[in-house]
Order: structure tokens, then sequence, then C-alpha cells
């Protein structure tokens, strides 16, 4: 049975002390969430103090960027056997962001997929059409173009270790989400993309999370989408209550 996720995208936001006290109310209250997989992706910098501080909780900890060698002369990065050794269970890889303002292209991002793999780290992959596409209504074979790149050359094993994330990149930190219908129509596609890859049994069991201005108010129609197995946020996820909710609402969602 596919996870129910809800991960937090902090991005380069937060001061330490504000991170800590974030960090800290989500980790007494996600024990309450049983059923649903919580992970945060803070900057970078605070990794390795949030990895421990999780020891002792139910949230996960995951890393918004890493950089595909095991060590080298690639001053200011982080390599990917760094982000291993620290204890980190998730990677980010795909996000829009990392796609438009640091060129990373699908071979690029092909290649951060099989580093994090190969080293157990498990992957919320991100793919999304800009609003050009989606005017044009091509936004289908855009996104499948996407996935074919980086993820069609996976073993049906490694797929189990990787988590989808739908995010039109016209919805991300714009406050206009997608609507729930364009939603799953798009999650129904990817699942049917994975069954004609891999198979119905991986396509049963991989989740697809939706992001883009996913809110407290807008989340519960999302998760009662069938294909809809819960978020990735931006925005909503820098306050306690809103992300606490949107939890709430995938928890108690219909599927
Ligand atoms: C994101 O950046 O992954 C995201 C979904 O951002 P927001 O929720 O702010 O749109």
């Amino acid at each position: 049975m596919r996870r129910k996720i809800i991960a937090g995208n902090w991005k380069m936001n937060l001061l330490k002390e504000d991170a800590i006290e974030l960090f800290d109310q989500l980790s007494d209250q996600c024990s309450l969430e049983k059923s649903v997989e919580m992970i945060i992706f803070p900057p970078s910098i605070y990794l390795d103090d949030f990895v421990h501080r999780a020891s002792d909780s139910c949230i996960q900890v995951g890393a918004q960027n890493f950089y595909p060698r095991e060590s080298g002369a690639f001053t200011g990065e982080i390599s990917v056997s760094q982000i291993q050794d620290l204890g980190v269970g998730y990677v980010l890889i795909g996000h829009s962001e990392r796609r438009m303002y640091f060129q990373e292209s699908d071979a690029f991002l092909k290649e951060k997929v099989n580093s994090a793999l190969k080293h157990n780290l498990k992957v919320i992959f991100c793919c999304g059409e800009p609003v050009m596409v989606r005017e044009a209504e091509e936004q289908e074979k855009y996104v499948l173009i996407q996935l074919e790149a980086a993820l069609s050359h996976l073993e049906p094993t490694q797929i189990a270790n990787i988590v989808i994330a739908y995010e039109p990149i016209w919805a991300i930190g714009t406050g206009k989400t997608a609507s729930a219908d364009q939603a799953e129509e798009m999650h129904f596609t990817i699942r049917n993309w994975l069954e004609k890859h891999f198979s119905s049994e991986v396509s049963k069991n991989v989740s697809i999370i939706y992001g883009g201005s996913c809110n407290a108010t807008n989340a519960k129609e999302l998760f009662e989408k069938p294909n809809i197995d819960g978020g990735l946020i931006g925005g909503a996820a820098l306050n306690f209550d809103q992300f606490l909710t949107i939890s709430e609402n995938l928890r108690n969602g219909l599927h």
C-alpha cells in the first residue's frame, strides 16, 4: 500500500532559532499523525542538527540539494556521501527552482537520481509544467518527457524508493493552486505511466504528491482525490498551524 506523505520544503528561509522552534513544535505533534509520513527539508546548514533532533521523533529529514559525486574539487557543494553520512533519509531532486535558477538539466537530474539511490537515499522527484505549456494544453506530454528522462531507466525495485511530486510551475509560490481536478488528472496520467513502464504493482505503490500553493484551505479537496497521496509544501510549511492542518487533512482524507 502506498504511503501518505507530507513534506515541507523550507527553501532558503528561517534563521536557526526560528528553524529549531518550528522543527521542535512539529516533532511534538507528528507522533499523533502516525498514518502520515512527515519529511522536512531544511536549509542544508541545519541538516546535521535536525537529523539528531529527529532521532527520537517521527519526522524524517531530507536534503534540498546535493552534488552527485563522492568528493572532489567542487567548491561550495555538498557531496552525496556527505549527505548519506549525516543520516539524512530523503533528497529532493528536480525542483523547478533548481531546474530554472541553477540550470539543472534532465541529464544532470538523472545522474542525481542514480547517485541518490546508490547511496540509499529516498528521492522526492519533482516534475511540472510552466504556464505556457499549460495554456497550450501540452502539460501531460511535457511532464512525461521529464519522467522519461530521469526515471524510465530504473529497475522496479529502485522506483520503490522514489516519490513523485507533481508541481505545476505556475502554482509554486504564486497563491494560484491547481484545481483538485487538474491535479488529479495529472496524477492519474503519471500513475498510468508508471504502470506502462514498470508494472501495475509499482504504479499502485508509488506515492504521487502534489505541490503548488497547497495550504490549510485547499488541502482537503486535493487530498480527497484518489491519486493524490500527499503534498510537497513550500510557503505554508513555514507556519506551524498551517502545516499541521494540511497534515491533519491528509490523515483524515478519504483514501
Ligand atoms: C515548492 O516549492 O515545492 C512549493 C510547493 O511551494 P509553495 O507551496 O510555496 O507553492
